[in-house]
């Protein structure tokens, strides 16, 4: 599909994008499916926005703008780190607060840069999706007192080492991490056959922590959302099933949920993908779809690669020439407005009864 034709496909779908919400655009849902357009097609918005890059800091500024305009105060908070090859890095997060009853906190998070670039990804789904659910969720939440404070962060940089949550984290104070009960994370949370929520690993090993003994494992923030996923009018959320290292409804830390799991704090992670598929590791959830377009040969009898030892593309779609929404979109017709649609709705069934 040309560019053309995707602005046009996306016109008819969303009713035009720069207008206030009216109309069909007015549904939370349909704004999410709107910004992840804005964010990752370059002939809407942005585009790719790899980690170090001047597309990185745009991203940032245009999320600034965007929660402006809006009404909430931004805290930019931006940090230094050193890449894996050892490079001075520069980043930033972006912070709004959503007033609360209780002044203890609930953190949620979507990181903003992307991966694979080179190989013509957009980061559509990742991590577009989860940056425009939240983005929809404080658009729709305006106004409104929330149970508990809800501090929303754009993290930079997670691509090279989850570099924007770490950072984030180090900078907490003892009080105000004593005063943060939950986090979740949103990563990747559309373009997956499945819906997932993960919580944290009951083995602190998983995440090579810097100070093991704060470690907490606590699966309670991942029950409730699965719960409330439950209670109709969405996709239910599921936990993976077991495998070697990794049991029912657990995982690793490989994203910006890690780091507060560190500090002691009870996490979740939502994403999209498919863990029924024996990958190129195993069940471990990196082939995120058994559509046969992202396979050299798929075999449904064995749930996995026909030839193991050739197969190129395994099922994955993020950090590839897959993860943007003109390929997206005919691949997957309906996918992802729904999954972007779930994810917006669950995130403010939480903000609005998180059961802490
Ligand atoms: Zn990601």
């Amino acid at each position: 599909m040309n560019k053309t034709l995707v602005a046009l496909t996306l016109g008819l779908l969303l009713g035009g994008c720069q207008s206030a919400p009216a109309g069909i655009a007015s549904h939370p849902g349909e704004r999410a499916f709107h910004y992840m357009a804005e964010l990752s097609s370059p002939s809407e918005g942005i585009g790719a926005r790899p980690t170090t890059t001047e597309a990185e800091s745009r991203t940032a500024e245009w999320l600034s703008n965007r929660l402006t305009s809006w009404g909430y105060p931004v805290r930019q908070l931006p940090f230094d780190y050193t890449d894996k090859a050892g490079a001075a890095q520069h980043s930033r997060n972006i912070e709004i607060t959503l007033p609360g009853k209780s002044s203890q906190i609930i953190v949620v998070g979507a990181h903003y840069d992307s991966k694979g670039a080179e190989k013509g990804s957009l980061g559509t789904t990742d991590n577009a999706s989860g940056v425009a659910a939240l983005l929809a969720s404080a658009e729709a939440l305006r106004g409104e007192t929330l149970p508990y404070t809800v501090r929303m962060v754009f993290f930079g940089a997670e691509e090279n080492g989850v570099n924007g949550s770490k950072a984030y984290v180090a900078a907490l104070s003892a009080d105000e991490l004593a005063n943060i009960l939950a986090m979740v994370n949103y990563d990747t949370i559309a373009g997956g056959d499945i819906l997932y929520v993960h919580s944290a690993h009951s083995d602190v090993k998983e995440y090579k922590c810097s100070d093991p003994a704060r470690y907490r494992f606590d699966p309670k923030v991942r029950d409730r959302l699965l719960s409330l996923s439950q209670q109709g009018g969405m996709t239910p959320y599921q936990q993976h099933v077991g495998f070697p290292g990794y049991p029912a409804g657990e995982t690793g830390g490989w994203s910006d949920h890690a780091p507060f799991a560190c500090a002691g704090i009870a996490v979740a992670s939502v994403e999209a993908t498919n863990f029924t598929i024996n990958g190129e590791e195993g069940y471990d959830g990196y082939s995120q779809t058994n559509n046969t377009a992202l396979w050299d040969c798929y075999d449904s009898a064995t749930q996995s690669a026909c030839h193991r030892k050739g197969e190129s593309q395994w099922g994955k779609i993020w950090h590839t020439r897959f993860d943007r929404l003109d390929r997206l979109l005919p691949l997957f017709p309906g996918r992802l407005e729904q999954q972007l649609a779930d994810g917006t709705q669950l995130m403010m069934r939480y903000l609005r009864d998180p059961a802490l």
